[in-house]
């Protein structure tokens, strides 16, 4: 009967993730990646032409509930 040390990952890899849609926080091993920029931004600016200006895209997060919502899943 050993102790099982590791077996919780604290404050190492799954550092928790903030959900873009809802914001709440989200372990990243459940986190869906979404590509920020490709669809907001052409939202926030009305008349963009993506075609003419770079959009860096970031990388966000997004929880599984509202994945599955917007069909991200
Ligand atoms: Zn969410």
């Amino acid at each position: 009967m050993g102790k099982k040390w590791g077996h919780y990952a604290v404050g190492g890899r799954s550092q928790p993730v903030t959900c873009i849609y809802c914001g709440r926080l989200t372990p990243r091993v459940k986190a869906i990646p979404v590509r920020k920029g490709s669809w907001l931004d052409t939202k926030v600016i009305p008349g963009l032409d993506r075609r003419k200006v770079f959009i860096p895209s970031r990388k966000a997060y997004a929880c599984i509930s509202c994945a599955k919502h917007r069909g991200l899943l």
